[in-house]
């Protein structure tokens, strides 16, 4: 009964500045909705740089072992040629001299090659260490590189935020202006058809969905005596040019 009183052409006006608010609303939630995946992938990418890093750090670190290990090894062979060299002019028979001088040799053989492995691992530590130095470096850069990327989508975010609040602000006022059946109708559609609740003629069609409307349609939108809904998507329709 109210229905009457309602000026239809003054609420399609307000309906047509509310959905510019809403759009710039629905793109600016859009935006603001991507910004932590962006984060989430700079923190994988310095995870993945973190993981190599922590590789070269434990595999320098085995080969420090493994050098130990053949020290360890080195100095026993080394102490027991010493105790088999001061046994040596204690034994009574030439048989048992050429023995223990053929186990000294034998040990004297194992020591040398000990001490060839010792040079090996030193000289693979060191190449490995000069790369994790380089790792260091890479790390450490591409950490503040990766906190300053982070740090501004983070302050995007927050220029999004503040965008976004003097909008809604916006919004509120222009949706208090309006009937609130015809706003709760606006609302469903704006909802459901993601962000785009009100659309303008195109080429005899809906600017929504493209659907063809017939002319029996655009000539009750043109009238402006109630809101006309798309059949097909149901968003609220108006014609550019009756406002000419
Ligand atoms: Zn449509």
């Amino acid at each position: 009964m109210t229905q009457q009183k309602i000026d239809i052409a003054q609420q399609i006006d307000k309906l047509i500045n509310l959905q510019a608010v809403d759009s710039v609303i629905y793109k600016l939630r859009a935006e603001k909705n991507q910004k932590p995946r962006q984060i989430q992938e700079f923190k994988n990418q310095i995870e993945q740089e973190q993981k190599v890093f922590e590789e070269t750090k434990s595999s320098v670190k085995a080969l420090q072992l493994k050098r130990k290990e053949k020290e360890i090894e080195l100095e026993t062979k080394e102490t027991n040629i010493k105790k088999l060299n001061t046994q040596l002019y204690q034994l009574k028979t030439n048989k048992e001299y050429n023995a223990m001088q053929l186990e000294i040799a034998a040990l004297k053989a194992d020591c040398s090659v000990l001490e060839e492995d010792i040079l090996k691992f030193m000289d693979e530590i060191e190449k490995t260490e000069s790369s994790f130095k380089d790792k260091q470096k890479q790390l450490d850069s591409g950490k503040q590189e990766i906190d300053s990327q982070i740090n501004k989508i983070e302050n995007e975010i927050k220029s999004i935020e503040s965008e976004l609040s003097a909008q809604e602000e916006k919004r509120s006022y222009l949706a208090g202006d309006i009937d609130s059946n015809i706003l709760s109708n606006y609302n469903r559609i704006l909802k459901g058809q993601d962000g785009l609740a009100v659309v303008s003629v195109v080429d005899h069609a809906c600017g929504g969905c493209f659907m063809h409307l017939p002319p029996q349609v655009i000539n009750e939108i043109r009238l402006k005596n109630d809101i006309i809904y798309c059949q097909m998507c149901s968003r609220i329709l108006y014609d550019k040019r009756a406002d000419q």
